[in-house]
């Protein structure tokens, strides 16, 4: 299985302490001191510290600024992992799994909130959004890696378990039906940018960059004040960009095809599944990027607008009145962003876009 994140550019800055051209020998004898002054306090305003680990099954790079930056990283990786154990759907002591497991059991209010969440974009989206796909994604082995084209049959008794009407809460206990389990993969991410934005924010952080395997979360603005570019990789051209976003203090979600896939009989299956067929969704669209302030819906939606495809999607930006913008890149090389990122959005050379208006 192939694993790819999201591209970013981040370039780092450079402190360049401009020319002396004092000649008196008072300067002169000063300058290797004004020098080492220079580059000793652009390291303390610039200093960018980072880190990768590994979590949600996915490689997590963070980074921040300034004279908290280390302890920002450490709280906002502490919180990622606690989420990573509460969410997980291999974590035998987790909420989720521990549901899975017995079909019936009382969860953490965060896990109630997700639920909520999850079940609310469900119906925005048309069902195109579903946490409990669970059932189908296992019979294509992608929690094992035994993957596999299900037979029609196994599929029908697969879907039949699919759907939000199968999920029951009552205060804080959650039951499923005989059948039905829950993957929160497509919204848990959202969270957990989120969550660690907050955190490292608290911790005195005004510059940080969070990547999330396919979710970036940016705070602040680059260390010397400019916008973080975030960059959207070319699925049809993997190892390109099709273009830069230029932001501050928001998600960048991207969910596409190219992401995770496995190859069966020379075609490929790609991990983010249409719920009402059961198959790897085939809607002409090869990405969805979706930027938003609201992480959870960024990364909900860059999945369900995926399933939905270019039409469906673009009538469900016009139609919404949640703060979000996209980009999709269709099969056919297109690309397509909506007007409130006409500012933010730059072309690669050689690429061509058209705005989504209101
Ligand atoms: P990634 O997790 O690679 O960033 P997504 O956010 O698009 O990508 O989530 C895809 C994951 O969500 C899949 O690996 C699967 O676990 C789950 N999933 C697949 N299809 C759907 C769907 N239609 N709705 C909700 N979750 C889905
Ligand atoms: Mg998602």
């Amino acid at each position: 299985m192939h694993n790819r994140s999201q591209v970013q550019i981040e370039h780092n800055y450079i402190a360049e302490p401009s020319r002396p051209r004092a000649h008196c020998l008072f300067l002169n004898s000063l300058l290797p001191l004004i020098f080492a002054l220079s580059f000793l306090l652009a390291g303390c305003s610039f200093h960018e510290t980072s880190r990768d680990f590994f979590a949600m099954d996915t490689v997590m790079h963070l980074s921040a600024s300034g004279s908290h930056a280390e302890q920002g990283l450490d709280a906002a990786e502490d919180e990622i992992n606690r989420l990573d154990r509460l969410f997980s759907i291999s974590n035998a002591d987790s909420d989720i799994a521990r549901l899975n497991q017995s079909g019936s059991t009382t969860v953490s209010d965060e896990t109630l909130q997700l639920l909520a969440r999850s079940k609310e974009i469900n119906s925005q989206t048309g069902c195109a959004f579903d946490i409990t796909v669970y059932p189908v994604a296992s019979l294509w082995g992608f929690y094992s890696g035994n993957f596999q084209v299900p037979d029609q049959k196994a599929l029908s008794a697969a879907l039949s378990s699919v759907g939000m009407d199968h999920v029951q809460v009552n205060h804080s206990s959650v039951t499923l039906d005989s059948g039905t389990q829950l993957d929160l993969g497509a919204i848990a991410k959202g969270y957990a940018s989120n969550r660690a934005a907050k955190i490292i924010e608290e911790s005195g952080v005004t510059s940080a960059n969070l990547s999330l395997g396919g979710n970036v979360h940016v705070v602040g603005t680059k260390p010397d004040g400019s916008n973080w570019k975030v960059a959207i990789t070319d699925p049809n051209n993997t190892d390109h960009y099709a273009g830069v976003l230029s932001v501050q203090d928001t998600a960048v979600v991207t969910s596409g095809g190219y992401e995770r896939f496995f190859q069966a009989d020379g075609k490929t299956y790609h991990h983010i599944l249409d719920p009402k067929t059961g198959y790897p969704a085939d809607s002409g669209l090869l990405s969805v990027t979706i930027v938003s302030q609201d992480d959870v819906l960024a990364d909900a939606l860059s999945t369900a607008l995926f399933v939905m495809g270019e039409d469906r999607a673009v009538d469900f930006w016009r139609a919404s009145t949640a703060n979000f913008e996209m980009v999709l890149i269709t099969r056919d090389g297109r690309i397509r962003y909506s007007e409130g990122l006409e500012s933010a959005f730059s072309l690669a050379a050689d690429y061509k876009a058209e705005v989504i208006h209101r």
